[in-house]
């Protein structure tokens, strides 16, 4: 059984679709991880980022795993850095090649297929295209000041002022939501939470109360 969490940065997919994770005792997977994983291997295949072919062929020539809550290039651990704001800055232009996006498709579902199909999925396209059929699709939203707001407040965007923040989240909110290939969209068929007003516990609660009437 796959539960999808998609919806754009800021609100709250992470701690959500963990905690529905732990709560089912399902596995979770970040998906956001491997296209952060693909912006390094681009920046350091020295692939211009206007140019889809020179990206496709820098990310196609490494290796992804995602392990624990780990991504990992040819095997050494990325996550830390994944989260810098050169990565963050770049990864909107990576995650809209296709040539990427089949790849890491092709990744994630062979990683819920090692893990008995049983996941918490988070990320933009998982209801609609990396797992249509899930048991249950989600797609969350907050307003523009509390996304920006909570991001303030995670661990990599410390001292980063928030306008900036804001600022970054709308780029990549943008590109992510107008791109050609699988952008950011709710599925006809799943559920919308706006979490402006609710904590992370009280949206993990909602979901599992639509999981149990499901
Ligand atoms: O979830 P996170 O903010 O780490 O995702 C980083 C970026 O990866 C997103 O802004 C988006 O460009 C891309 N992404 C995607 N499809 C996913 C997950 C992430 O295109 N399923």
């Amino acid at each position: 059984m796959v539960i999808a969490i998609d919806g754009p940065g800021g609100v709250g997919k992470s701690t959500v679709a963990r905690g529905v994770a732990a709560a089912l005792g399902a596995a979770y997977l970040n998906t956001g991880l491997y296209y952060r994983a693909a912006t390094i291997a681009a920046l350091e295949g020295g692939a211009d980022l206007d140019d889809a072919e020179s990206i496709a062929a820098a990310v196609a020539s490494r290796r992804y795993e995602f392990a624990g809550e780990a991504i990992l290039l040819d095997g050494h651990d990325v996550t830390e850095r994944s989260r810098s704001p050169e990565v963050t800055a770049g990864v909107s232009q990576v995650s809209a090649v296709p040539a990427v996006r089949a790849l890491m498709v092709r990744h994630q579902r062979e990683w819920v297929e090692a893990h008995d199909g049983r996941a918490v999925v988070e990320g933009r396209d998982i209801g609609t295209v990396v797992f249509p059929d899930a048991a249950l699709k989600v797609f969350l939203t907050a307003s523009a000041e509390a996304r920006a707001r909570r991001r303030a407040g995670d661990r990599e965007a410390a001292g980063q002022d928030v306008d900036a923040i804001a600022e970054a989240l709308r780029r990549r909110d943008h590109i992510d939501s107008t791109r050609e290939a699988s952008p950011l969209a709710p599925a006809d068929d799943a559920v919308t939470i706006d979490t402006t007003s609710y904590d992370a516990d009280e949206v993990i609660a909602i979901v599992l109360r639509m999981l149990d009437a499901g």
